[in-house]
């Protein structure tokens, strides 16, 4: 009460200075996007509609542009956000109090980010300040020196029409709608770096700097409200002015991308489970609000099973015009999804992880979003598995995050992505989180997870933070897994080939695999086989970390089927083709090396061999200085004879010189050599 009457009489100071001057010129859209998606598409609930929508956020990023910008010479403690919104003029008009501590010695200036809007003046501890408003930056001269460890304030009083990213666009601040509201969204699709935050207050508008915050939202009349993060502390009415303000204090720090206000009229509705969550929905979808939200408490209740405490002191909804948008405690959701049916159950489910993923722990650099943006995404099948079962969990996983990836066409690594908002982050994100659950197993994933939690709650963290504390809790050096699936692109295509042989003690199962892939990534994964047997089925687990891999394996009855990865643990592709040959233990006893024929040879002689098993076989030329020549067979090859004709040249396709050459057979039981003559 008392910090809501103190900003108001500021702000009304301001307002009356300004409400004689015109606003400033409006603020050209500052993107324009074409073939926006047929909004009917929505329809089906599918994330296809909004797959279209983020291919629309894809640009270039700027890696230059995306250094961590923490710590900087000083630390934001405190927002204080006092602002009117004029929907008539589509203005915003007020100040915001930026209270930081010096982390440099001798700090005489600090930089903000803010765009578009007008600085008015800007006062310190010692009164009016100097300041340069080059837009997007904001310098403002503090007049005097502080050391390190000192806090200040500095408050700017600002007005005009708030930017955004257009019609088609995504972020910043809108007013738009049927009701129409004002609301923030605080991150652009075309924005770079994508914070937003500075499109309608001062701040440093990077998510590694957090601070607590509260708002003095002044709206026109009492039909209109006016929602932020945190909790609701007051509503001051004012009768002459005829105005109504909402105090709003956001207790637990927060990145300014994630702050918003979502202004104008709202029907609010409360969980009747979890009376801390909150739905502020248009009048007219009162009752299908009761519907399409009517799963969030079970959503809730999986994410507080998994992930630990709500972060925070309040949840909720809050319908607008443009998109869905993790705000902190203020989810943004978009007016078109909101249907009497549960086809949005994922995107809900998705916005809400976020409290603990992306908004309690933040991204500490823009390049580290799977961090974010992965852990919602796998989030919406911890919600399926919460509610369906671990069947309902898998299916997700495979038609929802796997299946999108790999029809994506992207190929570029997770970390600092070529698109910011793509499937890589995303759903490969999420794939990454579904991997390594079965790589370290069940109960030290979500060990690890409340670890990570813990170590950087109301902060950030990047990728090596998060590496390092699910090896803590695990105890296992994770490099080959994280540097193959996070920095490098890809996944397995796997190709594999099997064949049974009888044997005294039951069945010997030779099985090959492949990595098939291009582009040099080959990924080191304990890959679940599943062999088919009249007796029942065995599910083995086997290493695979090189290209080429031969398994023998010994089963106790036939196989008649074996699958690779049957449970979908893998990002991967999997085809299973004939196996190299027919293997016969009758022909072979031994092994052995034929004399080639004809011997000498002018253009060209055969050379048989004979291995006794299936195993890997290298038959090589050798000039008689011991230097290889060519190389004929290095393959899996099955027991038996087999006949292969060296051609007289060397591995370049040349004729060599005549003369004498030896034939080198190598193999796992042993290395024979054939003296071969060339002639011309
Ligand atoms: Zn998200």
């Amino acid at each position: 009460m008392t910090r809501a009457s103190l900003s108001l009489v500021a702000l009304f100071a301001v307002c009356v200075a300004l409400s004689i001057s015109a606003w400033a010129t409006p603020q050209p859209d500052r993107m324009t996007v074409d073939n926006f998606p047929n909004p009917a598409d929505y329809e089906t609930g599918s994330r296809d509609w909004f797959k279209a929508v983020e291919a629309l956020k894809y640009r270039p990023l700027l890696s230059d542009s995306l250094t961590q910008n923490c710590p900087h010479s000083f630390d934001v403690l405190h927002y204080n956000i006092a602002l009117f919104i004029d929907f008539i003029t589509e203005s915003i008009d007020g100040y915001t109090i930026v209270a930081s501590e010096a982390k440099e010695a001798d700090l005489s200036s600090i930089d903000l980010d803010f765009t578009i809007l007008t600085v008015d003046s800007v006062v310190g501890e010692t009164g009016a300040l100097g300041y340069l408003h080059s837009d997007p930056v904001l310098t403002i001269d503090l007049s005097r020196t502080y050391a390190v460890g000192d806090t200040f304030e500095v408050q700017v009083y600002y007005h005009g029409q708030p930017g955004n990213e257009g019609p088609a666009g995504f972020g910043g601040f809108y007013f738009e709608g049927l009701p129409v509201k004002a609301f923030q969204m605080g991150v652009g699709l075309d924005a770079d770096p994508s914070s937003m935050g500075k499109y309608w207050f001062p701040c440093w508008d990077w998510p590694c700097d957090k601070a607590t915050a509260e708002y003095h939202i002044t709206v026109a009349g009492t039909i209109k409200k006016a929602i932020c993060n945190g909790i609701l502390v007051d509503t001051v009415i004012d009768t002459v002015a005829n105005t109504a303000t909402y105090v709003w204090e956001a207790n637990y720090p927060i990145a300014p991308h994630v702050m918003t206000v979502n202004a104008g009229r709202f029907t609010e509705l409360v969980d009747s489970t979890y009376d801390w969550i909150y739905y502020w929905v248009n009048l007219r979808d009162v009752e299908d609000a009761l519907i399409h939200f009517g799963n969030c408490d079970i959503m809730m209740e999986g994410f507080l099973a998994r992930y630990g405490p709500y972060p925070f002191d309040k949840f909720g909804y809050c319908m607008e015009a443009k998109g869905d948008m993790e705000h902190q405690t203020c989810v943004t959701h978009v007016n078109t999804v909101l249907q009497p049916n549960h086809i949005y159950d994922w995107l809900l489910a998705h916005e809400m992880a976020h409290m603990w993923w992306g908004d309690c722990v933040s991204v500490g650099d823009w390049r580290d979003v799977w961090l974010s943006e992965g852990f919602a995404t796998y989030s919406e099948a911890i919600y399926q598995e919460h509610a369906g079962g671990p069947t309902a969990y898998h299916n997700y996983i495979q038609q929802n995050i796997m299946n999108p990836v790999l029809n994506s066409g992207e190929n570029f690594p997770i970390y600092d992505p070529n698109y910011l908002w793509g499937t890589t982050t995303y759903e490969k994100g999420a794939c990454v989180l579904h991997m390594l659950r079965h790589v370290i197993g069940d109960s030290t994933f979500f060990d690890a997870l409340a670890a990570y939690r813990a170590a950087y709650e109301y902060g950030s963290a990047v990728t090596p933070q998060f590496q390092a504390e699910v090896e803590a809790v695990s105890g296992q050096d994770l490099d080959w897994f994280f540097t193959k699936w996070i920095y490098e692109a890809g996944y397995p295509e796997y190709q594999y080939s099997w064949l049974a042989d009888s044997t005294p003690g039951g069945y010997d199962l030779n099985l090959v695999i492949d990595q098939i892939q291009t582009g040099g990534t080959i990924f080191t994964m304990p890959v679940e086989v599943l062999v088919t047997m009249a007796s029942g089925d065995s599910l083995l687990t086997l290493l695979v970390d090189e290209d080429h891999e031969v398994f023998d394996l010994v089963m106790e009855d036939e196989p008649t089927a074996v699958e690779i990865d049957p449970d979908n643990w893998i990002l991967n592709t999997s085809e299973e083709v004939p196996h190299a040959g027919v293997r016969d233990l009758s022909v072979a006893a031994e092994l052995s090396l034929g004399q080639n024929r004809p011997n000498p040879f002018g253009r060209a002689t055969a050379i048989r061999y004979e291995v006794p098993r299936s195993q890997h076989v290298r038959l090589e030329i050798y000039n008689a200085a011991g230097r290889k020549i060519v190389g004929l067979v290095d393959q899996y090859r099955p027991a038996g004879p087999a006949e292969v004709v060296w051609d007289g040249r060397d591995a370049m396709g040349r004729d060599v010189a005549p003369g004498t050459y030896f034939c080198r057979l190598a193999t796992e039981d042993g290395c024979l050599v054939k003296r071969v003559t060339l002639v011309k």
